[in-house]
This record gives C-alpha cells, sequence and structure tokens, in this order.
C-alpha cells in the first residue's frame, strides 16, 4: 500500500514510550488486524526483521513514483499543470480558507499524497500527511487497484478516488469534500460546488499550483478557479443536485 501508519509491536498502550526499535510500518489493513489480535506479534516481529518495502528497493507506492519537468493534475476533468522547481514541489487540487484538502508534494521522484477530510460538523475525520496515515476516527477502507487509489469511509459516505498515471499525471476522480460549511463533490467529468450550484468543468490554467480554491486565502494561490466568496453551511442540497441532473440531461 502506498499509505502506512506506525505501528507500535509491543503496543503502545502497554509500553507508552517511542523506541524505534519497537516501531515498525504498517499499512492500514494489517494496522489494524494487528490492533484486533487477527495478526500475531510474532508475523510482524518477522516482517519488521526483513521489510518487504527493503527488498523491493521501493514500496509499492512504486505506481506513485513521479518523474518529468512538469506535472498534470485534474480535478473532476478540469485541469492545471506546474514545472517541478525541484524538492519540494507543492500542488493542491482543491483548497477551502487557506486548506488545502488534497495536496500533492514532489519528493526523490515521488508523489507524496496529503488529504484532510473533514465531516459534517466540521471535525477532522482522516488526515494523510506525506502518505502517512496521521489521524482517522473510524477505520477507513482504502483500496489501491492498479494505479487508483480509492479512500472510503461506509457510514458517512465519504470517498475519494485518485488515480495516478505515471510518470507525470495525477486525476482527481471522485470526492466529497466538507470544510468551513463548503460542499464540494468531485465526478469524473466536473466539479459540483453545492453551496452556490456551480458546476465546473472543462477549466484548464498552465503554470500554477492551484486547481479549485474556495474562500480567502491570506497567501494568494493561483488555480484553474477561484472563488472568493461562497454562502456557507447551506444543508440543503437538493437544488444543487437538481441543477447538476439537469446540466447531464442537456449535455
Ligand atoms: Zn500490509
Amino acid at each position: 500500500m502506498p499509505l502506512y501508519e506506525y505501528e507500535h509491536m509491543e503496543g503502545w498502550a502497554k509500553v507508552r514510550r517511542h523506541v524505534a526499535d519497537e516501531i515498525t510500518l504498517l499499512c492500514d489493513q494489517h494496522h489494524r488486524e494487528k490492533t484486533s489480535g487477527l495478526l500475531p506479534l510474532e508475523a510482524v516481529r518477522v516482517a519488521n526483521a526483513s521489510p518487504f518495502n527493503l527488498q523491493e528497493g521501493a514500496s509499492k507506492p512504486y505506481t506513485l513514483h513521479f518523474s518529468g519537468e512538469e506535472a498534470l493534475v485534474t480535478v473532476g476533468g478540469n485541469r492545471f499543470s506546474c514545472a517541478d522547481q525541484g524538492y519540494g514541489t507543492v500542488m493542491v487540487p482543491l483548497s477551502v480558507d487557506g486548506i488545502p484538502l488534497i495536496g500533492l508534494v514532489v519528493a526523490d521522484g515521488h508523489l507524496l499524497l496529503n488529504v484532510v477530510v473533514f465531516n459534517e460538523f466540521n471535525e477532522p475525520v482522516l488526515h494523510i500527511k506525506n502518505n502517512q496515515l496521521y489521524y482517522s476516527t473510524s477505520p477507513w477502507d482504502i483500496q489501491l487497484v492498479g494505479t487508483k487509489l480509492t479512500i472510503r469511509e461506509w457510514r458517512s459516505k465519504i470517498l475519494i478516488e485518485l488515480q495516478f498515471s505515471p510518470p507525470n499525471e495525477i486525476h482527481v476522480l471522485r470526492g466529497r469534500l466538507l470544510c468551513n460549511g463548503v460542499e464540494v463533490l468531485i465526478r469524473p467529468t466536473h466539479v459540483l460546488v453545492t453551496n452556490n450550484s456551480s458546476l465546473i468543468s472543462g477549466c484548464s490554467a498552465i503554470n500554477c499550483h492551484g486547481g479549485l480554491i474556495i474562500g480567502h486565502h491570506s497567501r494568494p494561490m493561483s488555480g484553474f478557479f477561484g472563488m472568493e466568496s461562497v454562502p456557507r453551511y447551506l444543508g440543503d442540497r437538493s437544488a444543487a443536485l437538481e441543477f447538476e441532473r439537469e446540466h447531464a440531461r442537456n449535455g
């Protein structure tokens, strides 16, 4: 898996200490199995003594490998491209009020994924920081099939789907992202901001580091679409969804 978590092999609840030799990296599935007792400590110890990723030379995010002078990012079919300016080039497909809900960093020829997901109560429920599953309030279903990464929380139907097309394209295909009273629905062909029924499709920008930029940013960011003021916390999205259906009917 391209995303990983830190695991205290002896059990954090038991030892309450951070000692490097007692910590290993697991994908979230194996981490869950270990925590629930399905994966024995001994199996984790054996694997830790001879880590899979060390044998392979690189972890599976091989599929998140990046090369080229320019990255192309699409969000619901809208696109922006930016030049790789060397270590740490940042691309922000979606940002609300200065919070990058989806961010990508190019480092060492790899793409590092950053995602922050909020629920309806504006509480963070998932935080992926440079490919590390940094924080989550409940188990998420994370799947990498081929080059498509799907992150899903069933209970609240929160979903993000990304396609990595090596060496230099990243596509945000689907998503439902909430932040500060703004709801953004990303579909394969367009983006819908339900607050003001804005349907964004076919936009294109070159040489910028942002995609859809909503709200106020203290450090200005250019994107293929900027939306400074948006009515917040509307709650009723039926009008926006009807508008979207109408748009689909009329092609
Ligand atoms: Zn695993």
